[in-house]
């Protein structure tokens, strides 16, 4: 009798990351990770273009369009043993790489384990996990979990898109933005739906939700988005069922206030009691509706709001010391319709005619002792009103310190046992007119770390004073 050893789970394959789009270090991006569910191995192709349609989809819609810079993207490729479209038996649950055939497995701890095994938990990350199955739905949660920077995930089903992409794709593509207003502001949804309020709830008793962009609230002062709403626009605001536009057509919903931010009723899944900010809504009309109605000025503000929450364009910096010369440096993103306002401040006095990303200080155009240069970095765009946490006004300092000439004490021209000797007879000693030269980092006593300095200078020849900068505070 032959044994034969068999597994009855194949060794899995490895996952790849592939990039799709890379606009900076993943720790000062947001980072878009795809996922493939339910592909098999011969649809890697499949799978690459589905990820390709809804990156493109993604980055041609407001707000993502203007801060696509602000995004890296990456397709992480696993095969599942099977389709959900393949025969599998009737009654048998299909293989499948994360192995959660309803889709919503996009904050699961494998789907995390896969995407911190390429991007580093610093990297701040939303998950789209893209399900290869015709009855797979789409959904999109955001997290709480700041700890690890995962801010979000969401699932598609993408099988529809194989048949018929001519009807499907701008559905697919409608849905991926929907899902992504959730997993990324965290969004609410602004339908109706079936959901009744029981008598004397609020919004307070709905604590899990973040609630942006829908309220029970009806006090026009008290509204979170007043600050979008007219004052010409009633509040709760009036809609209308208007007359079809064809023939045999249904009647529709609309409002003299239609393109005014307002209170509208219905929203969250609710017909009566929760509002909404406008009549259309990529968070209320997607994706079953066929026209294609942009974020509502109250989400399109939370999503710039959240890009910042995670980017902040002061992160990146650089300096670059030379003996005379020291070049500040930042790195932001750019949004692609308009530029940020840079300036940079020396001693807390703005530098004039300076809005480039780096500044360039010379010892004697500042002058020794410390310092301070600051660079500010505002976006000053109309999408967003409110700023409470102030994430578009952002800044770095820094503390450059300019000593005094090199320590050659005894004016020989190089830095030697003779100005050791002069030093060490100083050495413990406070800072006076007569000892002010031996203070190399301008603290106000001669002490061990003006040795160090002195040391790093000792056998050099240098002819200019030196810059030093402290890391950014
Ligand atoms: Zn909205």
């Amino acid at each position: 009798m032959v044994l034969c050893w068999s597994s009855s789970a194949a060794a899995e394959e490895v996952p790849t990351i592939t990039t799709v789009m890379e606009n900076g270090p993943g720790a000062y991006r947001i980072n878009v990770v795809f996922l493939s569910e339910a592909y098999v191995a011969s649809q890697r192709e499949t799978y690459f273009n589905d990820v390709a349609v809804a990156t493109e989809g993604l980055f041609q819609f407001t707000p993502f369009k203007e801060y696509r810079n602000y995004f890296n993207v990456y397709a992480i490729w696993a095969a599942s043993q099977d389709s959900f479209l393949s025969n599998v038996a009737w009654g048998e649950e299909p293989r499948t790489y994360f192995g959660e055939p309803g889709g919503l497995t996009s904050s699961s701890e494998k789907v995390e384990q896969t995407v911190r095994a390429f991007l580093t938990v610093g990297n701040p990350v939303v998950a789209a996990i893209l399900v290869n199955d015709d009855r797979a739905g789409a959904g999109g949660v955001h997290s709480n979990r700041t700890r690890n920077r995962f801010i979000g995930g969401m699932s598609i089903g993408t099988g529809l898109l194989h048949h018929d992409p001519n009807i499907t794709e701008p559905i697919y593509r409608r849905t991926v933005i929907h899902e992504f207003g959730h997993a990324l502001g965290g969004l609410s949804d602004e339908y109706n739906g079936t959901l009744v309020l029981a008598p004397g709830q609020t919004e307070s008793n709905f604590l899990g939700s973040r609630a942006i962009n829908v309220t029970t609230e009806t006090r026009r002062e008290f509204i979170k988005w007043n600050h979008w709403v007219d004052p010409v626009v009633p509040i709760p605001t009036p809609v209308f069922l208007a007359q079809p536009t064809a023939p045999g057509g249904s009647f529709y919903l609309d409002s003299a206030y239609a393109d005014k931010v307002g209170l509208f009723e219905g929203a969250f899944m609710f017909d009566r009691g929760w509002y909404r900010p406008k009549l259309h809504c990529m968070m209320r009309d997607s994706p079953s509706w066929e026209g294609s109605y942009p974020f509502c000025e109250v989400c399109r503000e939370a999503l710039v709001l959240e890009i910042y929450r995670q980017v902040d364009p002061t992160a990146e910096v650089g300096v670059a010391v030379s003996d005379t010369v020291t070049v500040f440096s930042i790195n932001p993103p750019v949004p692609v319709d308009h530029n940020l306002q840079i300036q940079w401040l020396v001693d807390d006095s703005v530098v004039p005619n300076q809005f480039s990303n780096q500044l360039e200080v010379t010892d004697t155009g500042i002058g020794y002792g410390r310092h301070t240069v600051t660079v500010e970095v505002v976006d000053t765009t109309e999408f967003v009103r409110k700023d409470s946490e102030g994430l578009l006004v952002r800044s770095v300092r820094w503390q450059p310190v300019v000593f005094y000439p090199p320590p050659d004490f005894s004016g020989d021209g190089k830095v030697d046992f003779d100005d050791f000797f002069m030093f060490a007879d100083v050495f413990g000693r406070a800072k006076s007119p007569i000892t002010e030269r031996y203070d190399l980092d301008w603290d106000g006593r001669i002490d061990f770390n003006d040795f160090f300095l002195f040391a790093d200078a000792f056998g050099g020849r240098i002819s200019e004073s030196r810059i030093s900068v402290e890391l950014p505070q």
